[in-house]
């Protein structure tokens, strides 16, 4: 199939872009990035928007680069391009590992990292990336910019706190000591969205854990943070007792998601079984730092 028609806008630069979007901002209006999720939609007409907003022109919102205690990513970043930023790596290692399960090297081309959290699939991969990492996005409008917690900015599925005058333009990581980490997933096929992923840093000291994030994506309407089995761990020597109370925390937190194929019941198995490996990669890595 083909799109429905729209008008096109191709804005030179990140205030044109702004304007566009106040003035378009009471009707349907979509902001145009790699299209790789987007165009797909248009296509199958899941999505018919009035007017397409290409931001491709945006050049001063494609940057990675360490400023302070922060990892700084415009939103126009393609996925490749922090894909094999090496230096990235080193102070967050879970972008690199998260990357060898998103999508293909062609898609991964085009798509772009803004693109990607704004469209908020609840079984992508970088959402449960930067809720663990406790990221903030800055969101502009032609009049102001705020800034959005991770947890604060995933919704519901494909649903952001993004106002329609609004556009996601930066991703700030904050760069924190993470001796452990780990991301785990189970897909159909190498490069499809997760079946359900699990993301886990941690930080010990003297043996006990002195700070954990776990996330997940792929097994309720949004990545989420699962603060309850964060604090069955937080102050204490990990010991399995310890992980199975953290399991036991999220199959009982997390309304999984049935869909024809993945019933709600093997969700949760899978979830229980990856976070387990998770958590215990993660320990072992921090244990082995210290
Ligand atoms: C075959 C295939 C396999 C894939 N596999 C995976 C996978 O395994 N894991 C995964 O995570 N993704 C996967 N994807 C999706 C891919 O990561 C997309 O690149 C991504 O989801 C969307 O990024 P984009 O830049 O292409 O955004 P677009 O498709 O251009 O836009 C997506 C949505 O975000 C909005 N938007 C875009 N940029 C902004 C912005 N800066 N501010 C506000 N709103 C904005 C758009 O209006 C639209 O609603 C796959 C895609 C394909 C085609």
């Amino acid at each position: 199939m083909k799109p429905c028609d729209f008008e096109y806008v191709l804005p030179a630069d990140l205030n044109e872009a702004l304007a566009a979007l106040e003035n378009t901002s009471h009707r349907d209006a979509k902001v145009l990035a790699g299209g790789q999720s987007l165009i797909p939609m248009m296509n199958f007409r899941t999505l018919a928007p009035e007017v397409l907003i290409d931001i491709n022109q945006l050049t001063e919102l494609d940057y990675c680069r360490v400023e302070g205690r922060d990892l700084l990513i415009g939103a126009l970043t393609r996925h490749n391009t922090l894909k094999n930023w090496t230096a990235a790596h080193d102070v967050c290692p879970l972008i690199r590992d998260a990357y060898e399960h998103v999508a293909h090297h062609t898609v991964r081309n085009r798509g772009t990292i803004g693109g990607n959290l704004s469209h908020a699939d609840p079984a992508s991969e970088m959402p449960a990336v930067m809720l663990a990492y406790d990221a903030q996005f800055v969101l502009r409008s032609s009049t102001s910019t705020r800034t959005v917690r991770a947890d604060e900015f995933f919704i519901s599925s494909l649903q952001t706190s993004i106002a329609p005058n609004e556009l996601l333009v930066e991703i700030r990581v904050p760069l924190r000591r993470t001796s452990g980490w780990a991301f785990e997933e189970v897909s159909s096929r190498k490069g499809d969205f997760a079946i359900v992923a699990v993301a886990v840093l941690m930080e010990l000291s003297n043996g006990k854990c002195i700070a954990v994030s776990i996330s997940l994506s792929g097994v309720t309407d949004r990545s989420t943070r699962v603060y309850e089995a964060e604090g069955a761990l937080i102050g204490t020597r990990v010991t399995a007792d310890r992980i199975d109370a953290a399991l036991t925390a999220i199959g009982t937190s997390i309304d999984f998601t049935d869909s024809p194929g993945v019933s709600s019941e093997y969700r949760k198995h899978l979830a229980n079984t990856l976070a387990g490996r998770a958590i215990r990669t993660a320990f072992q890595r921090a244990s082995e730092a210290q």
